[in-house]
């Protein structure tokens, strides 16, 4: 059960990025505060501080050691938690600023993509307790060997959610720089819709596929342990996006969303033997590399007859990784080559409608035919249909699919919030 009175409020890297956004989130923090709700926000780095620290430490080396990268990255929300705070209290409330450790977020050791194993929330609720408004550095935690670790990209969501599930807080409500979850990314369609709600099932398939709005981990934190997320713009105060239960949705289109990811590449391994084992000692190196593979395709049974050749997709932020992981098992197996494709991207439509409607996946060829985009990789999930396309032309197919299934504002009467 969730408790009335307290909120969880998550501001990202844009809505922090200078004196005057800090400000303003401080007088958002304030002004929730002084309505009645005990409240703890999370910050993000600030604009794009956690790349700058990533060109930073790969200034110094080609291949960052992972804990000190972790050091690192978990300055960048510390320094966005302090300034608030500093912010909070020249408003004539009390603030306290705590790192991940100190709120208690303890994780797993995989370093830059940790995963929150426990919340022992005793130091924010005795802050709250205190009256006082806590603020939570995002994206970081301690690990259960007393490493600081950090979550993966847009790992502040995460942090958000976990603590709003934890204190049981009535509302988690992230904080961005566009007005909520929207049917296309707006700064691709600028007609896009915005929607009132979407069901954890497609918010997790949109996040699996590259929105970034909402980190995916946070999603199925929520959808485990039942909290309530309101996506919205921290520049206006409209209602933006709830992400609820299928039984809540009230809107059932069918097709929701159109998707699109440019962080994830290709590799393909050519000549593999065709015997038993071979893909599993392929996909075992990667899964100990805790390497995150996506689409995969054999052009041949790796069973008798000639050779087979393996291609698969995997998020760029792992490909380093997978290319060392790959490494043993290609000498191991004889493999004769491994090439590596960086310039795929993946465009998806997600819809809990297609479930049930024949025609979805041919309409979706014909859109991207008529364009003349190739189709390189498809799959499929019962509510996604996703295409490995070149990235230069991402773009244009998110653009063609999001109209030829008429998304844009007008497509489907908008409805209010919650029931
Ligand atoms: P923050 O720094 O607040 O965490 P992010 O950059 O992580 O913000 O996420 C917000 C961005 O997500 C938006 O600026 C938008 O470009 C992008 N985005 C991608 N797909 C969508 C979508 N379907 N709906 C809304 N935003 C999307
Ligand atoms: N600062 C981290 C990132 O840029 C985490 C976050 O913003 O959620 O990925
Ligand atoms: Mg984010």
């Amino acid at each position: 059960m969730s408790t009335p009175d307290t909120v969880v409020m998550k501001f990202g890297g844009t809505s922090v990025a200078d004196a005057e956004r800090i400000k303003r989130a401080a007088k958002r923090i304030v002004a929730q505060r002084e309505s009645g709700k005990r409240v703890v926000a999370v910050l993000s780095a600030r604009g794009k501080t956690t790349d700058e620290l990533i060109a930073m430490a790969e200034e110094v080396s080609p291949d960052p050691d992972r804990r000190e990268m972790d050091m690192l990255l978990s300055t960048g929300e510390r320094i966005s938690c302090a300034l608030c705070a500093m912010a909070i209290n020249d408003l004539g409330h009390r603030a306290i600023s705590l790192t991940g450790s100190q709120a208690g977020i303890v994780t797993d050791t995989s370093h830059t993509k940790a995963r929150i194993l426990d919340v022992r929330a005793d130091r924010i609720t005795q802050g709250l307790d205190a009256d006082q408004i806590v603020l939570v550095a995002g994206f970081q935690g301690i690990s259960t060997s007393r490493d600081v670790t950090t979550l993966g990209r847009g790992g502040s969501d995460t942090t958000a959610v976990a603590l709003a599930a934890a204190i049981k807080a009535e509302v988690c409500e992230i904080y961005t720089d566009v007005a909520g979850v929207f049917s296309a990314d707006p700064r691709i369609v600028p007609d896009a819709r915005k929607l009132p709600q979407v069901s954890f099932e497609e918010m997790l398939e949109m996040a699996a596929s590259g929105a970034g709005v909402l980190q995916l981990r946070s999603v199925e934190y929520a959808r485990t342990h039942g909290v309530q997320i309101h996506c919205r713009s921290s520049f206006d105060s409209g209602p933006g996006t709830f992400v609820l239960g299928e039984d809540q949705t009230m809107e059932h289109p069918l097709i929701t969303a159109v998707t699109h990811s440019r962080d994830e590449a290709r590799i393909t391994l050519v000549g593999v033997p065709n015997r038993p084992g071979a893909a599993a000692s392929i996909f075992m190196a990667l899964a100990d590399a805790n390497c995150n593979v996506d689409t995969i395709i054999q052009n041949e049974p790796l069973t008798g007859g000639r050779d087979a050749e393996v291609s698969f997709t995997i998020g760029t932020d792992d490909l380093r990784a997978a290319e060392a992981a790959l490494a043993p098992v290609q000498t191991e197996l004889g493999v004769s080559r491994v090439d590596t494709d960086r310039e795929i991207g993946k465009v998806s439509i997600v819809g809990a409608g297609m479930r049930s409607h024949p025609g979805v996946a041919a309409k979706v060829f014909q859109t991207l035919a008529t364009e003349g985009i190739n189709i390189e990789m498809i799959s499929t999930s019962p509510i996604k249909i996703s295409c490995i396309i070149r990235a230069v032309s991402v773009p244009q197919a998110v653009r063609a699919l999001h109209s030829a299934f008429e998304l844009g504002e007008g497509g489907i009467e908008p409805d209010q919030g919650p029931r």
